[in-house]
């Protein structure tokens, strides 16, 4: 049986899903991570993820107690649908429906039904993603409405009691930034700055206020945008 105070948090290695992870950690008995090889054009992302896991665990004691395995599925057959800026060597652009072509269509509902199968066996009631709603893209699959569908669905069609947890949904990024902090200190916030990887191009590069990345992707001027309004709200000090 699934329990509802297990989790399995979706976990990139970014920004965002670090956050949901902390998130998590906070409030669940036991956590678990998963992680999608899509056919992404940089392992960068996936060599980060398995890093920011083993700093959560090396600095969060009371946190590494909770968190079990982490997990890895190959998706390489779904990145290949996806002819995109993400998975090739496309260029950044708009499609006529206005969304970039960073979008994978229907990749959040492809992870989360295969993090539901996993969870079922794992026996974990909670999936935990970090969709919003406030992100420049409007990706339909981060909406509230469409993930409200699916919890249904899975439910229906796995006969279960899954609830679908979005807690970064309302939030802006300099919300997201504040979030990080009240949960785990500027000790957390380090480990975003330093060792997750959200930059589409796929560099580390330079470690800028914000942390590391090209500078000019529009993954990497959202997250310094959020910094920057993170800033302009009044961010405390951030000693460590
Ligand atoms: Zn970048």
């Amino acid at each position: 049986m699934i329990r509802p105070d297990r989790a399995l948090v979706l976990f990139s290695g970014g920004q965002d899903s670090t956050a949901c992870l902390a998130w998590a950690l906070d409030r669940f008995a036991h956590v678990e991570t998963v992680g999608f090889d899509y056919g992404q054009r940089h392992s960068v992302e996936m060599r980060q993820r398995t890093l920011v896991l083993a700093r959560i665990r090396e600095r969060f004691p009371a946190w590494a107690e909770r968190l079990g395995p982490d997990h890895r599925l190959d998706l390489t057959a779904f990145g290949a649908i996806g002819d995109t800026a993400l998975t090739s060597d496309r260029a950044f652009e708009m499609d006529a429906r206005g969304l970039p072509n960073t979008f994978v269509p229907g990749r959040n509902l492809v992870f989360l039904t295969w993090a539901a199968a996993l969870a079922d066996r794992r026996g974990l009631g909670r999936l935990v993603g970090g969709m919003c709603e406030t992100d420049f893209s409007g990706y339909p699959d981060c909406r509230r409405d469409t993930l409200d569908a699916l919890q249904s669905a899975l439910n229906l069609g796995m006969d279960q009691t899954f609830v679908i947890d979005t807690p970064l949904m309302r939030l802006t990024k300099a919300e997201t930034w504040a979030l990080t902090l009240g949960l785990g200190g500027p000790t957390l916030v380090d480990i975003v700055l330093e060792d997750t990887h959200t930059c589409y191009a796929g560099e580390r590069g330079e470690r800028h206020p914000w942390g590391h990345g090209c500078g000019a992707c529009p993954a990497c001027e959202l997250r310094a945008r959020g910094w920057r309004e993170w800033e302009a709200a009044g961010r405390p000090a951030l000693s460590a």
